[in-house]
Parts: C-alpha cells; structure tokens; sequence
C-alpha cells in the first residue's frame, strides 16, 4: 500500500525552489539537512533547483518581511502550473513569535498565506527533517493528482 503510494506521489520528479523570507534560519537549517546524506531527500527523487522557473514546489521558511513581499508574489507566479506551496515551520505557517508576540511588528507582514496560497504547513519551530519530508511527500501526492 505505502509503496504504491509512493510510486504514485513520486512518478515525477519533483523539483523545489526554496524561499526564504525572515525569520532566525533554525527551518532552513532543517530543510538543508534534509538535503544532506542523512536525510538525503534527493533518493525520493525531490531536487533543488536555484529557479522558481524550474520547480514544481515551493517551499518558504520564515516570516514574510514587508520588504521581503513584493518579492513573495513574483517567486510564486513564477512557478510553472501545476504547483505546490509549501510552508515549513512555525513563522512560515503562522508569522511565529515576529506576528504572533507582536502584531504592529513594523517590519513583518506574518504568514505567508496572507500573499499566496498555501497548499501544505509544517508546523514546528523549528520542525524536524521527518516533518519536512513528510510535508514533501505530501505535496508530490498532491502534484501527481494535479498532473
Ligand atoms: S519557525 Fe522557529 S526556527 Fe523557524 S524561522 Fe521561525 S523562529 Fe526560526
């Protein structure tokens, strides 16, 4: 069953743009040591892309600073259809303790959602590479059904 699943979610390849915009690096340590030899994401057939242009998923990490916004929209309409957002940790899916602590924080906007859409939120702060890839997992289904 959890192996036709998988065939199914990862017929593709999919490949990932990582954003990030604020927040205290700790979910992009995390997202990174998914891609190093432990975790090793890349044997699920997920690849890293320096391009929005080339990815199928986007993945943000931290709050959207109101710098940082403008930039948020682009990325995101850059991604090809059919795409999938993903919002790894506790600032991305929430604003986290930047919004959450203090919402006139004059340089946070909060969660990414409130300037495109979210299909996936991993929620932690920060939260482990288990969580990350099962958030992955879970956006290659998602594509699949979408292609
Ligand atoms: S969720 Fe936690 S670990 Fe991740 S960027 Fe925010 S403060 Fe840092």
């Amino acid at each position: 069953m959890l192996r036709r699943l998988l065939r199914r979610c990862l017929r593709a390849s999919p490949w990932i743009y990582h954003l990030h915009c604020g927040g205290c690096n700790g979910c992009d340590i995390e997202f990174a040591a998914c891609l190093a030899p432990r975790f090793d994401i890349e044997r699920f057939g997920f690849l890293l892309v320096t391009s929005p242009r080339h990815a199928d998923i986007l993945v943000v990490t931290g709050p959207v600073s109101k710098q940082y916004a403008p930039m948020v929209k682009r990325v995101y309409e850059q991604v090809p259809k059919p795409k999938v957002v993903v919002a790894i940790g506790a600032c991305a899916c929430s604003g986290g303790i930047w919004h959450e602590e203090d919402p006139e924080n004059y340089a946070i906007v909060g969660s990414v959602d409130q300037l495109i859409p979210v299909d996936i939120y991993v929620p932690g702060c920060p939260p482990k590479p288990e969580a990350i890839i099962n958030g992955l997992i879970k956006a290659a289904l998602q594509l699949a059904e979408a292609r």
